[in-house]
């Protein structure tokens, strides 16, 4: 365990905070307390490469084979701390001493886990050890490319049964936005496909960054391509829940940081209320 002594915040979660390889611990403001994440991407790498992505030495690729003892060990040893530790009374500020949820969540996309189903039967026994199972959420945190692999659609039926909800990232919902916000080349009835799928296994929230780009807001069109893409999920998709809407809470480590800077608050709001007006339920957070 690291030396450093100071309380972990929002604005302070670096991923080493532990030293560990694959776990770390984040007080969350989503959650209202601490959350687990499990890095399945300590390589920095993503299939995408996100304008305001906050991994540092972002590459493009996949994520590694993971050490599964070392994974458990690392669980143990943060939930130990957790529950049974001072960790809590040290690190983390008064009010938000409890667990809220492990979120599969890493430097790069989760999802590009060849072994993602074993990671979810890991933390379900790790939580089971600490009678935590069925009292704290699993949360997915991806961008859906790999959805439809085998793996991970086993790895969601798990979640499913154990308080699991898909995070799934839709930023854009045409080629052009999702290239230029992405970058790559997503094609939207894909995207639709994927989220449609993962909505059928595990309770789905959309998550949607939205900033503004040298000092534009999102352009109408890219708005309402975004809008339909979200009615008609609702539609489609009995698990879909609703929207995320998040702005830049942390600074892009990317090239084009520069370029990026937050909407109003007010401007968030506006959007959440759009996407309420069409009967979907929309969180902000800032
Ligand atoms: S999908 Fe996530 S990890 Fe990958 S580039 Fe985008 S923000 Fe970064």
């Amino acid at each position: 365990m690291s030396g450093e002594e100071s309380l972990l915040t929002p604005a302070n979660h670096d991923r080493d905070v532990l030293g560990m390889r694959h776990v770390y611990p984040v007080v969350s403001r989503r959650a209202g307390g601490v959350s687990i994440g499990v890095n399945l991407n300590p390589n920095n790498a993503c299939n995408w490469r996100c304008v305001y992505c906050q991994v540092p030495n972002l590459t493009r690729g996949v994520a590694p084979e993971v050490d599964m003892p070392l994974l458990e060990r690392e669980l143990d040893a943060m939930l130990e701390a957790l529950v049974r530790g001072d960790f809590m009374v040290r690190r983390v500020p008064e009010g938000c001493r409890v667990i809220r949820d492990v979120a599969i969540s890493g430097n790069g996309e989760p999802t590009t886990c060849r072994q993602f189903d074993d990671v979810v039967e890991a933390i379900e026994r790790a939580l089971d050890r600490f009678s935590l199972l069925d009292r704290v959420d699993i949360v997915l945190i991806t961008n859906g490319s790999c959805v439809h692999r085998p793996e991970v659609e086993r790895g969601l039926r798990r979640m499913a049964r154990h308080r699991g909800q898909v995070w799934l990232k839709v930023d854009a919902a045409t080629r052009e936005a999702a290239k230029r916000i992405n970058g790559v080349a997503v094609d939207p009835e894909r995207q639709m496909r994927q989220a449609r799928r993962a909505a059928a296994l595990c309770p789905t929230w959309i998550q949607t960054c939205m900033f503004r780009m040298d000092g534009r807001p999102p352009p109408e069109e890219d708005i309402q391509a975004w809008l339909e893409f979200l009615a008609r999920l609702k539609a489609e998709a009995p698990g879909f829940r609703g929207v995320l809407l998040y702005g830049l809470a942390r600074p892009s480590m990317q090239p084009e940081a520069g370029r990026l800077s937050p909407l109003g608050e007010s401007e968030m709001h506006a959007l959440a209320a759009r996407a309420e007006a069409l009967g979907i339920p929309a969180r902000v957070s800032a």
